[in-house]
Parts: structure tokens; sequence; C-alpha cells
């Protein structure tokens, strides 16, 4: 096990990919999902497996099926868009697989079941630079090498994913007037009220129900709000007219 370090790859990919699409408790997850292999040590202790059977210690937990399972569970528990779930899923994956590879990358301690559950077998990564053998495994000297060999990449990583995000689409970017619009929604009160879209509903004007939005105010003029509040009208005053025509 990377001893202090295995949540490190969920705050750096999350910086690295942004706070548009990373939110802070998507982080969180990931950062516990980069820790959770080594539950794995229970069922050693509860005698369920050896310590290098497929169930023991680098068994299914640090395999790459099991990335993909939290993906998937990750993509069910997140946000309603595909955006979204798709994003969850990624870095949840990510940030699973992050923990056998940063086990791998030890040149101490038995190897990961990769393959899990296609195949059980331990397989070694053919480069192993960390040296951590023979080091006191929560000591001063291991958490140095540590921060040398993982923590310093994964600031370059998380320092080459903020600037490449700049040059990348728009809606990726976090300029200043993002980040002061993104304070303002979280101060204003939310007012997007039900009873506007219901009331516009039953005249069933578009333009109508965009300005009762826009004149209710509760959100402050951040370009994205705006442009959810058009979305969620659109699609409300789509559904009656699907509703009017079936009925
Ligand atoms: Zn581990």
């Amino acid at each position: 096990m990377a001893t202090f370090l295995h949540f490190a790859p969920a705050l750096a990919l999350a910086v690295a990919m942004g706070p548009r699409l990373v939110s802070r408790r998507l982080m969180l997850a990931g950062a516990f999902c980069a820790v959770l292999p080594d539950a794995d040590f229970a069922s050693v202790a509860f005698g369920f497996d050896s310590y290098s059977g497929t169930y023991g210690h680098r068994g299914f937990t640090h395999s790459l099926g099991f990335a993909l399972l939290l993906g998937v569970l990750g993509a069910m528990a997140s946000g309603p868009t595909g955006r979204q779930r798709l994003t969850a899923a990624v870095f949840i994956a990510l940030c699973t697989a992050s923990h056998p590879l940063l086990d791998g990358l030890m040149d101490r301690g038995i190897c990961n079941a990769w393959a899990w559950p296609l195949d059980g077998a331990r397989h070694c990564l053919a480069w192993r630079p960390v040296p951590t053998a023979g080091v006191n495994l929560f000591g001063w000297d291991r958490l140095a090498r540590e921060a040398l060999w993982l923590g310093v990449p994964l600031l370059l990583l998380a320092h080459a994913g903020m600037t490449l995000r700049q040059l990348g689409p728009r809606w990726w970017r976090t300029s200043p007037r993002w980040r002061r619009a993104k304070a303002a929604n979280r101060q204003a009160p939310r007012t997007l009220a039900p009873p506007v879209f219901a009331a516009d509903l039953e005249h069933g004007h578009l333009a109508q129900t965009v300005a009762a939005a826009r004149a209710s105010g509760g959100w402050a003029g951040s370009i994205n709000t705006e442009r959810t509040r058009r979305r969620t009208a659109m699609r409300a005053v789509g559904a009656a007219w699907v509703r009017k025509a079936v009925v």
C-alpha cells in the first residue's frame, strides 16, 4: 500500500478536470473510492480468504473490474444529466484504479489481481520505481519518498490540467467571471418558483414563461443559470404541448 497518498490522485484529478465537471462532493467520493480497495484487509482478518487469494489483500478490490464497478455505481448515484453521469463514472473509476496503480509502483508488496473478474492471478507492473523496500510503513522516511515519487507528479498533473483547461471549450473554463457568478448564485435565495411556471403553462407561451422566470430574479445573473431556466421552461412548455396533443 502507498501508506499516505492514496487519496491524493482524487484531489489532483479534481483540480485537473476543474470544478465545472467535478463538484466538491464528487471529489470527496473519489477520494473515498481511492482509499477503499485496502478494505480488503478485512476479508483476510475475518478469514474469508488467504492474504494472497483472489479475495485477499490486493485481490479483487485492486482490479480494473472493481474500478469499473464503482464507476457505474458512481454514475447511478450522480446528477440527472448525461454529462454528470458520464463524468462521475469516469472520475470514480479513475480514482479507484489509481489505488492499484500506486501500489503497483512500489517496489515492495505482493502484486495486484488487475484482471479480476476475468482472471484472479496476480500481475506485477514491469516498472516499480518507488523505493519503499525496507522502509518503515508509517515513518517519515516513507512519507518523504511518497511525496517525492507520487506527490510531485500529481501536483504537476493538477497544474497541467488547470493550464490545458483554460485552452479548452468555453463551458469548461473557470474564468473570474464564472467564479463571481457562481458565488452570487450560492448566496442568492433560490426562488425559481414552480408557481411561476404553473401559471405560465396555462397560457402556454414560452416567451412569457422565460420573462416571468427572469423577473422572479431569484438567482443572480449567471449565464448558466439563465440557460438552465430557459431549458426548464422549454421542457415544461414542450411537455404541456405533448399532453394537449395526446389527451
Ligand atoms: Zn492497496
